[in-house]
């Protein structure tokens, strides 16, 4: 038999095919061309490891022309998509931290268009955009003034460049973190111009330690950062805001606190432990206190800082404040997300993040039941497990979500199962645990049942298929 590489139809040939009319109606010429070419080096390796059953293709263009209109297929998927998480971690990171509420994707797709951003809609004049949603979070934390950034990382190195700047700044040897991301604490202070003053040790630092450098004129600003992502336990003390607030005070110095989490809601509400609000920092006398937008308080990523007229006004001044700005899309999500606050009860049905954290192990219990009779009945062996979740997004640390998980019966590997889900059209993420992979249902949208019972049946189909 001859070479069955000289058999390979050219580029030319296969352009010229009846299939390739077909594909040219919404395709470009040299897109098309590109993708047959995709198909003559699958061909060729084919050949080089004698596929036979590739190889006796070698002739037909309609194998060509199959081949290229799947690579032009998965051209069309968007890069960023919707992804199914099933990983019971409600705010993941990877997986964008937090979904956001209808009323907040609403306000978005409107304000995508025009939208009043910086135009004074009573006066018909230019406006400002950090007019938006100060009013809420000065009515939800009681602060004084407001202001949004892109992130909580960058609100707070506008904070440090805006009190910091050329002055030294104290911060507890206890909360010389790292944020996430290689964002640590020690380097935000230097590159926002700020010198550090480590004050205490690493498990006890207390209001003397502070209070002496502050009288030495060693400071100039006090930095609190809340531990959100760690927890130290044992033998510690830590200061309080109020009282870095009397030391500031009685040394004319400004506090600023990193709080993070952006909770606004007490976590009794939701059956977590406490955790401290900014709403806390503020009766506490902060200057400024910094929180993010998509972490527990459930909107668009925004960084988030309220505190004294004055110290905001002095922010918004900042050059970097520019830098950092944030965009209309996410100023009126977060103004949607914050307005359901107003009512305490709905709040926690209508934020996403809020509801999911809130849900009862038996209400749980009951859709991983429902979701698993659906997937027997497409034919799917499964078990429904009690598993545990996480909150997620570098927030309560150690705080375990007790849950329930469908966990689906394999007999070819969990990876293999895993990587299949990550294929389909809406890619489902979930857990392997002990070899088998768990679908949480905490973290499940209204909705997504359905997705996911056909998901998981077309990967076992595709998987049986493949004879793996
Ligand atoms: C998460 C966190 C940040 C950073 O928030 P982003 O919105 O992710 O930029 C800053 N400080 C603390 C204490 C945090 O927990």
């Amino acid at each position: 038999m001859s070479d069955p590489r000289s058999q390979i139809p050219s580029i030319d040939a296969l352009l010229a095919s009846p299939g390739a009319e077909r594909l040219l109606e919404d395709t470009g010429r040299s897109q098309l061309a590109d993708a047959f070419r995709d198909a003559v080096v699958k061909m060729r390796r084919a050949i080089e490891r004698e596929d036979i059953k590739i190889v006796e293709l070698v002739d037909d263009l309609k194998w060509y022309t199959e081949h290229a209109a799947q690579v032009l297929i998965r051209a069309r998927i968007p890069g960023l998509r919707r992804v199914i998480n099933a990983t019971g971690v409600v705010l993941h990171t990877n997986l964008g931290r937090a979904p956001l509420a209808d009323e907040a994707l609403q306000a978005m797709r409107h304000a995508a268009t025009y939208s009043n951003l910086e135009f004074n809609l009573h006066e018909g004049v230019r406006g400002s955009r950090y007019t938006h949603c100060v009013d809420l979070l000065c009515e939800l934390t009681g602060a004084e003034d407001a202001l949004v950034s892109n992130n909580a990382a960058g609100a707070l190195v506008l904070a440090i460049s805006t009190v910091g700047l050329g002055k030294s700044v104290a911060v507890s040897r206890g909360e010389l973190v790292e944020i996430g991301g290689g964002f640590r604490i020690p380097d935000v202070l230097e590159r926002s111009g700020a010198s550090l003053v480590e004050v205490g040790s690493t498990n006890r630092t207390r209001s003397a330690d502070y209070e002496s450098a502050a009288a030495r004129g060693e400071v100039t600003a006090i930095l609190k950062v809340h531990r959100s992502n760690f927890r130290i336990t044992g033998f510690t003390e830590e200061v309080s805001v109020s009282q870095l607030v009397s030391i500031g005070e009685s040394h004319g110095i400004p506090v600023v606190h990193d709080l993070g989490s952006g909770l606004m809601l007490r976590g009794a509400k939701l059956d977590l432990p406490d955790e401290p609000m900014a709403s806390d920092s503020i009766a506490a006398g902060a200057d400024a206190v910094v929180v993010s937008g998509d972490k527990l308080l459930g909107g668009p990523q925004a960084g988030i800082i309220v505190g004294r007229r004055e110290m905001i006004e002095r922010m918004r001044r900042n050059p970097l404040c520019r830098a950092l700005r944030v965009d209309k899309v996410t100023l009126a999500g977060l103004e949607a997300t914050l307005r359901l606050y107003r009512d305490p009860v709905s709040v926690i049905e209508r934020i996403p993040t809020l509801r999911m954290l809130a849900l009862k192990p038996e209400a749980l219990k009951e859709t991983a039941e429902t979701l698993a009779s659906h997937l027997k009945i497409a034919k799917v062996p499964c078990e429904v497990v009690p598993t545990k979740g996480a909150v997620g997004g570098g927030t309560y640390p150690g705080v375990e979500l007790d849950s329930w998980a469908v966990e689906l019966t394999w007999p070819h590997g969990a990876g293999i199962l895993s990587d299949a889900l990550r294929a389909g059209d809406t890619p489902v993420v979930g857990r392997i645990i002990d070899e088998k992979l768990r679908l949480d249902v905490r973290t499940l949208l209204p909705g997504e049942l359905t997705s996911v019972v056909t998901q998981v049946a077309e990967a076992f189909i595709e998987g049986d298929k493949a004879g793996v």
